[in-house]
């Protein structure tokens, strides 16, 4: 349970004149408008048919504090070819992300309370969002959530207790020692790991369903991917593993993580399962699979691709 944080002083915060930000590339649509991502407790404010507001106004009457930042939404990632990476979908694992806003400003904020008597709007939970937002507006719409979340819980210097403001569209700055900080991202790993026909897939007590994943921990300091991808299957397995290769990333804004995805071989050992954190798992074959996670999450994704290869 969050605690409010204090409203920060007024003018701070101001809608953001329009011209700066200008749209560009959505031609007719809107002239000086912006993407409204406009967040309450987890949920995104989506119009009725399912899209970010978009328009020169906000879609309710947005107070000074309830704004949190602006951006600029990403330009198009460059041309595929140029990564190395043995998955180069993008983050969010469909097609290449259409970066069709790009250039557009899009107004971040916080409300105090959900909107729920507009029939032309809707309160979305952000997660829900991966199955009604196209792959880049879901995208975006977790890099904002991010930013609110940097926002919330920087608001005073850890050096010297002065208060944080924006700097750049991606970090803050104490206003008394000059410290400036950005968004610190939790990083964990996600492996699937093959044993002649079958993988390994393991059900964790916090899950909130019945699915089943992959084996997942945070990295921890001074580790290297790799070896916390080791680390990981032995503490939460006893298995030992090799061929540990890079299969894909993905950005996880529950609430500020990035998931990297690997994949593994079996190599040793009888599976042991660490019951503080997992409450089953096993080898499991194609046609024997359990209860498969989201398909916003990685964990999908590396399944399915077992699946289909
Ligand atoms: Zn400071």
């Amino acid at each position: 349970m969050k605690s409010p944080l204090p409203a920060p002083p007024l003018g701070e915060c101001h809608i953001p004149a329009p011209s700066p930000l200008q749209s560009t590339s959505q031609s007719g649509s809107g002239e000086g408008a912006f993407l409204f991502f406009l967040f309450c407790q987890g949920d995104l404010l989506l119009t009725s048919e399912g899209k970010i507001p978009f328009a020169t106004k906000p879609p309710i009457e947005l107070k000074p504090w309830e704004v949190v930042t602006k951006i600029k939404c990403p330009l198009p990632a460059p041309p595929l070819g140029e990564c190395s990476s043995p998955d180069e979908r993008g983050g969010c694992g469909n097609e290449a992300l259409p970066k069709k806003e790009s250039g557009v400003g899009a107004v971040v904020g916080l409300l105090s309370s959900p909107v729920t008597d507009r029939p032309d709007l809707q309160m979305v939970p952000l997660r829900k969002t991966f199955h009604i937002l196209s792959p880049s507006d879901y995208q975006l719409a977790g890099k904002c959530a991010e930013l609110v979340y940097f926002h919330q819980n920087n608001k005073f210097c850890g050096v010297c207790g002065g208060q944080m403001r924006w700097h750049t569209e991606i970090s803050k700055q104490c206003q008394e020692c000059g410290k400036e900080l950005w968004p610190s991202l939790a990083t964990a790993i996600i492996v699937r790991i093959k044993r002649d026909d079958e993988i390994l897939m393991v059900h964790a007590h916090n899950f909130r369903d019945r699915h089943y994943g992959l084996v997942a921990g945070f990295v921890e300091t001074g580790e290297t991917l790799e070896e916390c991808v080791r680390r990981e299957v032995w503490e939460e397995t006893r298995l030992r593993i090799h061929n540990i290769r890079y299969f894909a990333s993905q950005p996880w804004p529950y609430p500020s993580g990035l998931m990297v995805g690997f994949t593994a071989d079996y190599l040793s050992g009888e599976i042991e399962l660490q019951r503080s954190e997992l409450s089953d798992g096993g080898w499991y074959s194609r046609d024997n699979l359990p209860y498969l996670p989201d398909p916003s999450s990685i964990a999908y994704r590396l399944i399915m691709d077992w699946v289909n290869n």
